[in-house]
């Protein structure tokens, strides 16, 4: 028997109707050069339809790319919607890609337009050329930078004034399964990867994000999305508060820790979100400040160190919440919530450990830590390791046009994450480290990622990044790049006795090595490659003699 419900497509359509409809006095605050612009929903909304109205305008096909090239604002929420919502498919270039990653992602997705925020139309401009596709380039005046001449064959156009001469326009979008956004993984070698999303994907992401125990959002909730709405969809944040009518304060393109720290502050910030490196910066910035209003800070992109969410617990009275994803995920599949029966009985301390934990999977998202070969289900012991796979409706399925995608999805459909991971009796998900980067010692895997998360709660070490160096006798042993916070000394043996009792013998480094910074990928990860590519010759002195 059927059940006998309507087929109703969930599209982005009904979460922009809602917001027009029912929360048209609730506000999205732009951080500008000179200040704060201020709308409300309901002028956000007649905005959107007159962009709707200029997509039309400019020729755009019905299903055409419309490229974004900027920073969170009001305006490119305008963008998020204007473009799915008339049928078009949004496509957030991501500002930290290199040059020549840019060219191929315009070219592969066959831009037609790209929307760029003034202040970054000097990074753009170079580039125009190459993109074979865009026929305009449509800048947002947000009071910085110089717009350089025209390129040949493309018409430049000031955002402002083709809103003024549109008309606002309804929407249509009968087919769920129709592309409404799209965005590229950045990946360390080889050209970008580019996954599609729905509108019904992101429907569900969307709810998925809200649920209460992922990252909740509520209608009472003012979000302050740090994680750019350029990579990852600001995490579905900004669709969340679209949805539920929350007020949204948009940082723009200053994102100093003073600046956020202010935002927080004077905008009475309930939930804000962002990479790990934006909250150790913020965190010595919130000092003295009223941070009463906050009660979420979730964190992902990369592992959280347990030291960071254990400063923020002991210097505001809330810890970290940590968030696991993936551009090919939505980005968002797991949230560290702790549940009741686990909370029962524990420590702080033993807390921390759960919060240093991925979480659980969000309702929709299905997770298995399988052996990357056979893929039988590694025992749920907290200990083995294996591959995490994820699978569920707003999970890819497979890269766009990309001859690829095999080597990324197993034959029964699951992504794999190239993550390694743990998953305990509990369900709580650890990652122990990316597939290239763990060091294989003697057949055994060390996780760097847990090594660095114990090197970095020294008082005095910056950041740390652990690489695997070769060995002659153990194939590879680990090597400790350590960064030393200003003004402070420390010494190898420091390191390695501050370890001591603190990992298992056999993980201990076996060299440290002192580094000015850790390089960083385009978007801002630990590069190890580059380390592994600088340390190569590195002999450790535990080689000498086999
Ligand atoms: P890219 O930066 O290459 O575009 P993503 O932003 O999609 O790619 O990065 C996804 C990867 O980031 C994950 O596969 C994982 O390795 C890492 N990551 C994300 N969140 C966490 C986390 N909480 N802990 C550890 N690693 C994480």
């Amino acid at each position: 028997m059927k059940g006998l419900m309507q087929d109703h497509p969930l599209t982005l359509v009904h979460l922009f109707d809602r917001a027009e409809r029912l929360f048209p006095a609730k506000r999205i605050t732009t951080a500008t050069a000179d200040g704060r612009a201020r709308a409300t929903y309901g002028e956000w909304a007649e905005r959107s339809r007159r962009l709707g109205g200029v997509l039309g305008d400019l020729g755009i096909s019905g299903d055409g790319r419309v490229a974004t090239f900027g920073w969170n604002t009001g305006r490119h929420l305008e963008l998020y919607f204007a473009a799915p919502c008339s049928g078009r498919v949004l496509h957030t270039l991501n500002i930290r890609l290199f040059p020549e990653q840019l060219t191929y992602v315009a070219n592969h997705a066959e831009d037609e337009v790209v929307f760029v925020d003034r202040s970054l139309a000097a990074l753009m401009w170079p580039l125009l050329d190459t993109f074979e596709t865009v026929r305009h380039v449509v800048v947002m005046d947000d009071g910085k930078g110089e717009v350089p001449e025209a390129p040949a064959g493309k018409e430049v156009h000031d955002y402002e004034a083709l809103l003024q001469a549109a008309s606002p326009v309804d929407w249509h979008v009968d087919d769920e399964s129709q592309a409404a956004s799209m965005c590229y993984t950045s990946g360390t070698t080889g050209n970008p990867k580019g996954v599609v999303y729905s509108h019904r994907s992101t429907f569900l992401h969307t709810m998925g994000v809200m649920t209460a125990d992922a990252i909740g959002v509520s209608e009472r909730d003012t979000i302050l999305p740090v994680v750019p709405m350029f990579h990852a969809n600001a995490w579905g944040l900004a669709h969340a508060a679209v949805a539920a009518g929350s007020n949204l304060v948009m940082p723009g393109p200053d994102l100093s820790p003073p600046a956020l720290a202010g935002l927080i502050e004077s905008e009475r910030v309930t939930l804000a979100a962002g990479v790990p490196t934006i909250w150790m910066g913020v965190l010595p910035e919130l000092k003295g400040r009223d941070t009463s209003c906050l009660r979420a800070i979730p964190c992902g992109g990369s592992a959280v160190p347990k030291a960071l969410s254990e400063a923020y617990r002991e210097q505001i009275g809330m810890p970290i919440l940590q968030a696991w994803g993936m551009t090919e995920t939505s980005p968002v599949a797991t949230t560290g919530h702790i549940k009741s029966t686990v909370a029962e009985g524990r420590t702080e301390e033993e807390l921390a450990d759960v919060r240093a934990s991925i979480g659980l999977p969000l309702l929709g998202v299905e997770l298995r830590v399988v052996d990357p070969d056979t893929l039988e289900p590694v025992p749920a012991d907290g200990a083995t390791s294996g591959e995490l796979q994820a699978a569920g409706p707003w999970i890819a399925r497979e890269y766009y046009n990309d001859p690829r995608s095999p080597e990324s999805f197993t034959s029964d459909g699951w992504l794999r994450t190239g993550d390694v991971a743990t998953v305990d009796g509990d369900g709580y998900l650890r990652i122990v480290d990316r597939t290239k980067d763990v060091v294989k010692s003697g057949g055994e895997w060390i996780s760097t990622v847990e090594l660095e998360n114990e090197i970095m709660a020294h008082p005095k070490v910056a950041e740390a990044a652990v690489i695997g160096v070769h060995h002659p006798k153990w194939q590879e042993r680990p090597l400790a790049c350590v960064v030393v916070k200003p003004g402070e000394e420390l010494s190898r043996d420091e390191v390695l006795s501050f370890l001591d009792g603190r990992i298992a013998k056999w993980w201990m480094p076996d060299d440290v090595v002192f580094i000015d910074e850790v390089p960083k990928t385009s978007v801002g990860k630990f590069s190890k490659k580059t380390l592994r590519d600088r340390f190569r010759d590195h002999v450790l002195p535990t080689a000498a003699g086999g």
